[in-house]
């Protein structure tokens, strides 16, 4: 199954938990800053998600939806 995290990156207070948790560590925090002045989330390898589903538990802010479509 592939996939890929949607992050809303205007709600990402920056606190880096999916960053730390992701195992295939393909989340990384922007280079910019967000309207609330942190700088958010961002998925640098989408071919690399193994759809997990980590990054969006592990958000205290529920701002992840890891979506999921058929290959091929
Ligand atoms: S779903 Fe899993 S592999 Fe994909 S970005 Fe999130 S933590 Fe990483
Ligand atoms: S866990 Fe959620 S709030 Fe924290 S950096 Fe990641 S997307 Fe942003």
């Amino acid at each position: 199954m592939r996939g890929k995290p949607i992050i809303d990156t205007a709600k990402c207070k920056g606190c880096e938990l999916c960053v730390d948790v992701c195992p295939v560590n393909i989340m990384a925090m922007s280079d910019t800053f967000n309207k609330q002045g942190v700088q958010y989330a961002v998925c640098i390898d989408e071919e690399k998600c193994t759809t997990c589903g980590a990054c969006a538990i592990i958000c205290p802010d529920m701002v992840i939806k890891v979506i999921k479509y058929e290959q091929g």
